[in-house]
């Protein structure tokens, strides 16, 4: 038995045997063609390039009907590289240069093509190497006269292991019979990855070395929920994951049901269940898991791993696509938070001895106020396509808010005079992480519309505990009376202002903490899109009067450890009810 660890990207458990994908890229002959082949030859190209445009669209509406149009838009990309000119030029050129095979010539373009893309730091870029990789084996097998794609013909249950996998090669395994798949190489952000988790087929990537460390035909155990892959399990591990995996089934098809049932307590309450993304591909998994809404969209992520900052035609693209796929339901844009254990390669930003009590987040974009000016510009465009909000990370004081609108007002101005849509009535929001900030959060309130509660930040400064360090992890205590005690008084100062408050650090997605996130009275609750069914659940069995008692109670407990025991009860008291009115 061996374990190979590598990166979660679609949870659940799948065990069976092996189907090794051939890693080798095909090998394709260096054959000469005649000078008078040539225009034959690049006619054969032309043809594949055709037949290639409709089996793709013809994938593309396949996918639309089956698993809907967000899934099909990614072979937009793949049409995209098909109608590349750059790409069919240069192998038109080359094969009348160099009186080469079409096959060869495409391929070695195509090769030069990802290989650049390679050394390029932009995670996106690299990971579109699999888009050309894919349309250019379907193109190759085309000019081959290939007609069968390998996993079309699988007859038993297999675990793919790849090298790497398109997403036209996942598409296939929809209601095939594949139950899982590792790969060597691949991100969170790949499309594939995307797929696996819509598809929910259990899948670990990056695990670097799975196809020389695994046989054709081994048995194998992939953990998406951990990242982990067991080769040849002993029979002791085999019963251990097949429980597991019977668990975590039960536990899915349990919350199913709950995806398109509103958010709302047995007494009417009606909460606001967000999601929260770092990268615009995860709108898909937002939507397949019930959200209400996006309640955190890290922007951040954007102006990370490359060289350069994203323009603001870029920065507008990536919101309008998150805004217009969850429209009419809200996104809420968090302006850009660098620093801390965020950095940008090229801003040089300067080593400070206490970088989450530096220059971060709308400290850094105050003194970059263009830089700012470009992102408040590109999500107010984004605003006019469908409803979005607007709130800036690590607040300290009505200062720096102030200062911050009067930077919104100058984009709005700015637009204005370019004559570019936007909406008027943005609702502008404050995150409230700083205790500083929950304290005056009094003073705070006109100047907004709504608070979001970033408790990552807000737990780490109130209780001095370093949210990274794991020695001192043990006092990073969300359920702390401190941090229930500024959650309290922000929930009371926002409505005693009439502005909502929401929550959307990590706390919220913790089931057993929702009874007392609904006492406190929060209006919105923003998590990971994963464990939205659980926390809907939650929400719909109980009351707002019972969660409200809940809270009451907890409130005069003494310790962290103590309210979360409490807790621990009254979750596993909720989950006994709600089996037993099954
Ligand atoms: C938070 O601090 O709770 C938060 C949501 O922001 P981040 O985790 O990005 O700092
Ligand atoms: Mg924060």
């Amino acid at each position: 038995m061996s374990v190979l660890n590598g990166i979660a990207a679609s949870p659940g458990i799948a065990i069976g045997r092996v189907f090794l994908l051939d890693s080798q890229d095909r090998a394709i002959p260096k054959k000469t063609i005649k000078e008078s082949a040539i225009p034959r030859e690049i006619t054969r190209f032309q043809d594949a390039l055709t037949t290639t445009r409709a089996e793709i669209l013809g994938i593309r509406d396949k996918i639309s009907q089956e698993i809907g149009q967000e899934h099909a838009d990614i072979f937009n990309a793949h049409l995209m590289v098909l109608e590349d000119r750059a790409i069919i030029e240069e192998v038109m050129e080359r094969i009348k240069k160099e009186k080469l095979t079409s096959e060869y010539i495409f391929s070695q373009v195509l090769k030069k093509y990802s290989e650049s893309f390679m050394k390029i730091n932009d995670e996106y870029l690299r990971e579109r190497i699999s888009d050309i990789n894919d349309v250019g084996r379907r193109v190759i097998k085309n000019l081959l006269g290939e007609q069968r794609a390998p996993l079309s013909d699988l007859k038993d249950k297999v675990v793919i292991v790849a090298y790497d996998l398109s997403p036209s090669d996942t598409a296939v395994m929809h209601r095939k019979n594949v139950i899982g798949f590792a790969t060597d190489i691949g991100g969170r952000t790949s499309h594939t990855a995307i797929m696996a988790k819509s598809l929910e087929i259990p899948a670990v990537v990056g695990l670097e070395s799975a196809t020389r460390q695994i046989q054709d035909g081994d048995t194998v155990v992939v953990d998406g929920s951990q990242g982990v892959v067991v080769v040849n399990p002993t029979p002791a591990e085999l019963t251990k994951y097949r429980q597991e995996q019977t668990r975590y089934q039960e536990v899915s098809k349990g919350l199913k049901k709950f995806r398109d049932l509103a958010c709302i307590t047995t007494d009417g309450r009606r909460i606001e269940l967000a999601a929260n993304i770092e990268l615009p591909e995860e709108t898909i998994s937002v939507l397949s898991h019930g959200a209400d809404g996006i309640g955190l969209y890290r922007t951040e992520f954007l102006y990370m791993n490359r060289p350069d900052l994203p323009s603001e035609e870029e920065q507008y693209q990536a919101y309008k696509g998150v805004v217009t796929e969850m429209a009419p339901k809200p996104v809420i844009i968090r302006t850009f938070d660098l620093g801390g254990d965020k950095f940008l390669s090229h801003l040089e930003m300067p080593h400070e001895m206490n970088p989450f009590l530096g220059w971060r987040a709308i400290r850094f974009c105050l003194a970059s106020p263009e830089i700012f000016k470009i992102q408040l510009r590109a999500i107010l465009r984004a605003s006019a396509h469908g409803k979005l909000r607007l709130m800036y990370p690590m607040i300290s004081g009505v200062g720096e808010l102030r200062e911050a609108n009067k930077l919104l007002q100058q984009a709005k101005n700015e637009l204005s005079a370019r004559k570019i849509r936007f909406d008027e009535n943005t609702e502008v929001g404050a995150m409230i992480e700083i205790p500083s900030a929950a304290l005056t959060c009094d003073i705070l309130a006109p100047e907004v519309d709504f608070f979001s509660i970033g408790t990552n930040d807000l737990i780490q400064y109130s209780i001095a505990v370093d949210r990274i360090n794991e020695k001192i992890a043990y006092l990073y205590e969300p359920a702390h009376p401190a941090v229930l005690r500024l959650l309290k008084t922000v929930v009371e100062t926002g409505h005693a202002n009439n502005i909502w408050v929401g929550i959307c650090g990590e706390m919220a997605g913790d089931p057993a903490l929702t009874p007392v996130l609904l006492g406190l009275g929060l209006d919105e609750i923003s998590t990971s899109p994963v464990m939205i069914p659980e926390i809907k659940k939650i929400i719909r069995s109980m009351s707002h009067e019972e969660a409200q008692q809940v809270t009451q109670y907890v409130m005069t407990l003494r310790t962290g450890e103590e309210v979360v025991n409490f807790l621990k009860m009254k979750y596993q008291q909720i989950a006994r009810d709600s089996q037993s009115k099954k």
